[in-house]
């Protein structure tokens, strides 16, 4: 079973808005076991939509399109689709009277623009929509099916999940892949790959990498049955502890789970991530279990008065020192009260800070059990300028976070 997607909208081709429906889609239909073949964005252009539905049935068994089945003069999808069917537009009688029902309850005039909501291509099935007032259309092309869908993201998702979803999946072919995601923090994706050839070298085994700022999330898909051997392996290969969660268990809810089940809690010191710790450490609910709070000591003339970090030490080498996170992450912890203090300090640009280059940075982590630990964290430096500390501010929080969990 292969499916295409195609996307409708002059905002999409000038980046207005985001495509996030496609990303949606592919996603939604991958948790199914639907492959999405191939992905098109057109403009609101009657033929345009034609071409690229006719196209794509030439290809695939079924088309979702999302996009123009409002009601104004730019919503094509639906006459788009007429066309490519050889169908006249008819007016739908219960749609045009639950519009006019709609309407008499909200107390207003229905508008004669606002009826071409109730017009569908001859013979089209209906979809139905909890979540607004236009169904989708499902309309039987020679190639196949077409399933058009709005584009308001909330009864997109709402159609899918409720009618189509559920349609696709009974229609799919047998063995689907499934898929996982296995989550790491702090090492590079080259290594990565180096130490999962084996893996890679498996049959029927496909592993892909996703970077995000200091994460590498390795995609796994293998037959369903495979999927927990494949990640024995991985895990096997990488080491203890290098996979730090799975699908959704991202860095600060493990590392929420972790302090929860030993009834222990982390406040933050931070400098040039200026409160970015707190706000992951904060985010999920329930995170008042573990997080007592943090500071935001950006200047060096604060960093002694609120944490305590020893003058001399600030004079000799700066703020940007081994020692001086140290000392900050054993402050906080004092200072707030918490089981655990992690601290950052470093340079995140664009210039050099004490003799420091761009990219420097110590994260410290302070508990009962042990004298602070301080680690250096390779940072790549990626363009420069804005980006490079937008970056680097990025990578230092899930250092300190993975420092943290480890
Ligand atoms: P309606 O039937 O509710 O009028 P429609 O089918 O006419 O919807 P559009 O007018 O194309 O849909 O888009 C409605 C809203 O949905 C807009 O705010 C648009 O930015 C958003 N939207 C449309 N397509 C997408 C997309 N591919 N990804 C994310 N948002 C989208
Ligand atoms: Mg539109």
């Amino acid at each position: 079973m292969r499916v295409e997607l195609l996307t409708v909208g002059d905002e999409l081709l000038l980046g207005d808005t985001v495509n996030g429906n496609a990303a949606w889609l592919g996603r939604r239909l991958a948790d199914h076991g639907v492959e999405v073949t191939r992905s098109v964005v057109v403009g609101d252009d009657l033929d345009e939509i034609v071409e690229a539905v006719t196209e794509a049935l030439d290809r695939a068994d079924a088309v979702i399109t999302t996009g123009g089945l409002g009601p104004t003069s730019d919503d094509l999808t639906r006459d788009a689709l007429a066309k490519a069917a050889g169908v006249a537009v008819v007016r739908h009688p219960d749609l045009e009277r639950r519009l006019r029902e709609r309407a008499a309850a909200a107390g207003r005039e229905l508008r004669p623009t606002a009826l071409r909501m109730a017009d569908v291509p001859e013979g089209a099935g209906l979809l139905a929509n909890s979540a607004g007032s236009a169904p989708g259309l499902r309309v039987e092309l020679p190639g196949g099916t077409v399933y058009a869908l709005p584009g308001v993201p909330s009864e997109m998702r709402t159609i899918m999940e409720e009618v189509v979803l559920p349609e696709l999946a009974g229609a799919r072919g047998p063995a689907p892949t499934a898929r996982r995601i296995l989550r790491t923090a702090g090492l590079w994706e080259s290594e990565l790959a180096e130490a999962l050839a084996p893996v890679e070298a498996l049959d029927g085994v496909a592993l892909a990498y996703l970077p995000a700022p200091a994460e590498v999330r390795i995609r796994v898909a293998a037959a369903p049955d495979r999927l927990d051997d494949v990640e024995r392996r991985v895990r096997a290969l990488l080491g203890p502890g290098a996979v730090y969660g799975v699908d959704d268990e991202t860095l600060d809810r493990v590392v929420h789970r972790l302090l929860a089940e030993r009834s222990a809690t982390v406040a933050a010191a931070e400098s040039l991530t200026g409160g970015l710790i707190g706000a992951e450490l904060s985010r999920m609910p329930g995170a008042s279990e573990t997080f007592v709070g943090g500071m935001v000591t950006y200047s060096t003339a604060l960093k002694e008065k609120a944490l305590g970090v020893p003058a001399d030490l600030l004079a000799r080498h700066g703020a940007v020192h081994p020692d001086v996170a140290a000392a900050m992450a054993s402050g906080v912890r004092e200072r707030l009260g918490a089981t655990y203090g992690v601290a950052v300090t470093g340079v995140a640009g664009p210039d050099p800070q004490d003799g420091r280059p761009v990219g420097t940075v110590y994260a410290g982590v302070a508990g009962p059990e042990r004298p602070p630990l301080v680690i250096a964290p390779r940072l790549p430096v990626p363009g420069d300028g804005a980006r490079a500390r937008e970056a680097i501010r990025a990578m230092t929080v899930v250092h300190a976070l993975e420092l943290l969990r480890r």
